[in-house]
């Protein structure tokens, strides 16, 4: 597939409650629907490659983006994919049914035994004399923060070409690798704007504490603490995906929809979207230019389609 990897574009979407609205198109790469779980797979892909691995194991719910796209691509590749699931959530979605259609071996199990079912399965999987890789859950660790540092430099070469500056980005922050490498790449190129992760499910402290362990990961002495943690803003008060929230989410999800022909999901970029909203209207912003980047998701969708 090559090095490099074409910009996803940034779309303008006009006036937004006073601002300038953007949406950069992540769930349009073109790999298995594409979203941030793509962008991060294509560079843990390139190290298997590299390292002549035969099998993968990683984990995830039934409904996540991360194990279809790495089922997809160890399908592909003729490669090996155990994916541990948690009993919690292994409901039937569009993302397991095409997890099994890629012939991945999906074991469940109560989600307090995820850990030890990982380590047992590559165990098991050395000893019978394979060499498996581990991805972590979400594609978290450096190289899942890697892919957005880059994506980070992608937009700077995308505001200068398009002439625009982004005042704010906002996005979902899940497992927080998305969110640590779009600060990691502001921290080092300098730059001044917020980065606002709306948070999908973890509370504060302990979710923005996760965010901030993966930025030190990756920069290690390049950046000084403060610096940190001014730049990490992490809200968690769109988290609860009950009730009356629900309700906000599924108006914001046929809102833009109906008004860009874009999907969100309930899940991720439909909470994401109304939290910077929201976020808009609390902090008074007026005429600044707005990037949302739309992290895919786009088979949630469509099981959201059902339940409308
Ligand atoms: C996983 C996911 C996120 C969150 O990304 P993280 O890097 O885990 O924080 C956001 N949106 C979608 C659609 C996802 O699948």
């Amino acid at each position: 597939m090559g090095g490099g990897m074409q910009h996803t574009q940034i779309q303008g979407l006009g006036g937004y409650n006073g601002n300038h609205l953007f949406i950069k198109r992540e769930d349009l790469i073109p790999f298995s629907f594409g979203g941030n779980k793509a962008r991060k797979a294509r560079l843990f892909f390139r190290e298997i490659d590299a390292g002549g691995y035969d099998s993968v194991v990683t984990y995830g719910s039934g409904s996540s983006n991360h194990c279809r796209v790495v089922a997809n691509e160890c399908c592909r590749r003729g490669l090996s994919c155990y994916i541990i699931s948690p009993k919690e959530a292994s409901e039937a979605t569009f993302n397991s049914m095409m997890m099994d259609l890629f012939g991945a071996v999906v074991t469940t199990v109560p989600v307090n035994l995820v850990h030890d079912t990982i380590e047992n399965k590559l165990a098991d999987l050395r000893a019978a004399g394979k060499h498996p890789y581990f991805i972590e859950g979400g594609g978290h660790g450096n190289i899942g923060t890697e892919a957005y540092v880059r994506c980070y430099s992608e937009i700077r070469e995308q505001e200068k070409a398009l002439g625009v500056h982004f005042d704010c980005i906002f996005f979902a922050s899940g497992t927080g690798t998305t969110h640590a490498g779009l600060v990691c790449g502001q921290i080092l190129n300098n730059d001044e704007r917020s980065i606002v992760g709306i948070s999908i499910a973890r509370k504060n402290p302990r979710g923005r504490d996760v965010v901030l362990e993966s930025i030190r990961s990756y920069l290690g002495d390049r950046a000084d603490e403060s610096l940190i943690q001014r730049a990490t803003v992490f809200i968690d008060d769109y988290t609860s995906g009950y009730g009356k929230e629900d309700e906000r989410v599924r108006e914001t999800i046929e809102f833009v929809l109906k008004n860009y022909g874009i999907p969100l999901d309930s899940t991720y970029t439909g909470k994401a979207f109304m939290g910077m909203t929201e976020y808009l209207k609390n902090e008074q912003i007026r005429g600044k230019s707005i990037l949302f980047i739309h992290t895919g998701g786009t088979p949630l969708f469509f099981d959201d389609l059902n339940k409308i």
